[in-house]
């Protein structure tokens, strides 16, 4: 508990009263070198940065802080390695499980009776990256990728399916995601084949 003894007293009598006591002061506190101090570790800085690379920052965007491979941003659509085809089958269960209602598609029956993905757009102004729509895709099709430089202008700006999808000349860099939901390296021998007949 605190009492009056273990309060210690500071005395400050030396405040400067007139305007040639504060120019006294300053000119005895420069002569003591204090004004340099800092003005000395800056310089010291500057030359270890300039001539010694000792930079303590990183040089964005020339450098970049490498990102963990869990890092989830700016979505990507995949395609099949083998057949290049869009992995995306219009399913729409992306869209309705967004909370953020950010992402748009339509789609079509193509001549094959196949569902084609004709637009799919994701509002980078309302999506919060939760990450339920790669979490929710049943072919992993839509994933985070580590693009994270989106700053916009406009609260809605929009990522295009042709921004987003992997341009096929690019197919080869496709990172394939390794745990939960992606494809087991055994997935081949693990498929139950549908009989013929039954
Ligand atoms: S990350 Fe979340 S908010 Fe963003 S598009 Fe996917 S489901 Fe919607
Ligand atoms: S959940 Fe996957 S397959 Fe279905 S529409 Fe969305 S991205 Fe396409």
């Amino acid at each position: 508990m605190m009492n009056e003894k273990n309060y210690k007293i500071v005395v400050e009598d030396d405040y400067p009263k007139s305007n040639w006591d504060i120019f006294k002061q300053i000119i005895k506190r420069s002569l003591k070198g204090e004004l340099l101090v800092g003005l000395k570790i800056t310089i010291g800085i500057f030359y270890r940065t300039l001539f010694k690379n000792e930079s303590a920052t990183v040089h964005y965007p020339k450098e970049k802080l490498p990102l963990s491979p869990r890092y989830r941003a700016v979505h990507k659509l995949l395609r099949l390695l083998e057949s290049e085809n869009e992995r995306c089958i219009g399913c729409g269960l992306c869209e309705k499980i967004c909370i953020s209602k950010c992402i748009k598609m339509d789609t079509r029956i193509d001549e094959n009776s196949r569902k084609e993905v004709l637009e799919y757009t994701i509002n980078m102004g309302r999506c919060i990256f939760c990450g339920y729509c790669a979490e929710v895709c049943p072919e992993l099709a839509i994933v985070h990728g580590q693009r994270y430089e989106n700053a916009s202008e406009q609260r809605a700006h929009f990522t295009l399916k042709e921004d987003i999808l992997t341009p096929k000349n690019s197919l080869k860099w496709q990172i394939e995601y390794d745990g939960f939901g992606s494809v087991s390296k055994d997935a081949d021998k693990k498929i139950k084949k549908t009989p013929l007949s039954y």
